[in-house]
């Protein structure tokens, strides 16, 4: 047995993690989860940066215990949607205010969109900036997303070779212009070099014609108010990109990632295509399509702006119960912030779209009932899988010891702008009551926050996409 230095201990464990083991101490079997009248007590061990045990006691002392009474162990969150737009814009957000406000929401490895930074990941030299800028500056580990534009096909191979989980393509424009979007050849060409890569396609689903010809209406009307912009990118257009993609996915062969889906009836096409027509493809939706509606959206403001747009009761309805019904694959935060310049004396037209909650997730999912488990696999399991992240998602021996103790039990309060650590701390979800806490995070066995207090300044580090790697 290896050196320990880490035990915590007495902590809960969600039923679900409780699998694969082939040490006799932990008697339920793979895919059996612990009855809830069954004692629920474990130690966690790790030695460096790994796990090594979970057992109901481990004998050995380490020189850092902790004890986790009343707490529930999650591994570190993976959020594979958020956009700091460092390098180049960190105005916006940055490395180290973005990660900072991840890791206070129990993230410890994120996935960073290729378009807000500046340049955005179109090629490798850009990769390489990117990978030195949050090297220098996340708190967390990090994952990168290669673009897909009608400019870089050629450069997608050597993204690859760099290790991207994915390319993430735009099917109407993407509000950065110097990330186009992918028109149908480029798609279509971009998902055929994707499939022969091995590697996913993520697309942002809404028909740009559509969009683009509602949008001239109402701009030449004079309309520049929140139902405007939401008529302008109505569930039809969003429903439409994504029965096309899911059309080129079965052309290609590409595996399909549709983020942020919207609408139920989004969800039921994918569900469709995996069960009925055996088309790889997966989807996530986020948690302010959870718990806003356009209501909500047009009451707070341009903070509450995002395309696809938040929608009506029914559809925030819908689009929960499917998340229950474990039809929705993962869930990221598509944190998108911007100086509160391009939000704040706006018309909600006008206003710069993204929402900033990277730090609400866990605790969102939480107080609108979703299970932990569920959570440990739309956040943990799920992503690692989809985007070929090794040793991440899961409390397992072998496993990075990221880990997350949170107090589920934590009664509700709501969300303060001082608690925030995103740059500009301009967020929908201020005011929003939330339940549950987070109490320590650990990256890689290393306790990197507590309570609310940082314990270091240590960075996080590239993480690679491990298809392609030879094994
Ligand atoms: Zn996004």
């Amino acid at each position: 047995m290896a050196e320990i230095d880490l035990v915590i201990r007495n902590v809960r464990l969600v039923s679900q993690q409780i699998t694969g083991e082939t040490d006799g101490e932990i008697t339920s079997a793979a895919g059996n989860p612990i009855n809830d009248n069954e004692v629920n007590r474990w130690d966690i061990a790790v030695a460096g940066e790994k796990i090594v045990e979970i057992r109901s006691t481990v004998s050995q002392c380490a020189e850092n215990e902790i004890d986790g009474t009343g707490l529930t162990a999650f591994p570190g969150l993976i959020d594979s949607h958020v956009h700091l737009n460092d390098p180049g814009r960190d105005h916006w957000e940055g490395g180290r205010t973005g990660s900072s406000a991840l890791a206070a929401g129990g993230v410890t490895c994120f996935a960073d969109m290729p378009l807000n930074s500046s340049p955005p990941t179109l090629t490798a030299d850009a990769f390489d900036a990117k990978c030195k800028r949050l090297s220098e500056t996340s708190r967390i580990d990090f994952a990168l997303w290669g673009g897909l534009t009608p400019q870089n096909i050629d450069h997608m191979d050597e993204l690859a070779e760099r290790g991207v989980i994915g390319f993430k393509a735009f099917m109407c424009p993407s509000g950065i212009e110097d990330f186009c979007h992918a028109d149908d050849l480029t798609l279509l060409r971009g998902m055929e070099r994707a499939a022969k890569l091995k590697l996913p396609v993520a697309v942002h689903a809404e028909n740009a014609a559509l969009t683009g010809a509602l949008s001239a209406d109402f701009s030449k009307s004079g309309r520049t108010d929140a139902e405007a912009f939401f008529e302008s990118r109505p569930v039809v257009a969003e429903l439409e990109a994504i029965q096309r993609a899911i059309l080129y996915a079965r052309e290609t062969g590409c595996a399909l990632h549709i983020v942020h889906v919207s609408s139920a009836q989004g969800i039921a096409m994918v569900r469709d295509a995996v069960h009925r027509q055996g088309i790889d493809v997966t989807c996530e939706t986020c948690p302010h399509y959870l718990m806003f509606t356009a209501a909500d959206a047009a009451r707070i403001g341009p903070a509450a702006k995002c395309a696809p747009p938040l929608r009506s009761e029914m559809e925030r309805e819908e689009l929960l119960t499917a998340l229950k019904r474990g039809q929705i694959d993962l869930v990221g935060s598509d944190h998108s912030p911007s100086p509160a310049g391009m939000k704040m004396g706006k018309s909600f037209v006008d206003a710069w779209g993204g929402i900033a909650g990277a730090q609400m997730t866990l605790r969102a999912l939480l107080t609108l009932g979703v299970s932990e488990a569920q959570v440990l696999d739309l956040m943990g399991m799920s992503p690692a899988t989809r985007f070929a992240l090794a040793r991440k998602g899961r409390l397992a021996p072998g496993y990075d010891a990221d880990i997350v103790l949170v107090n589920p039990g934590a009664p509700e309060r709501p969300v303060t702008k001082i608690e925030l650590c995103d740059r500009h701390r301009t967020s929908a979800w201020i005011g929003v009551k939330l339940r549950g806490s987070i109490e320590f995070v650990f990256r890689r066995g290393e306790l990197i926050r507590q309570g609310s207090i940082w314990c270091n300044d240590s960075c996080g580090r590239f993480v690679k996409s491990f298809v392609g790697e030879s094994t």
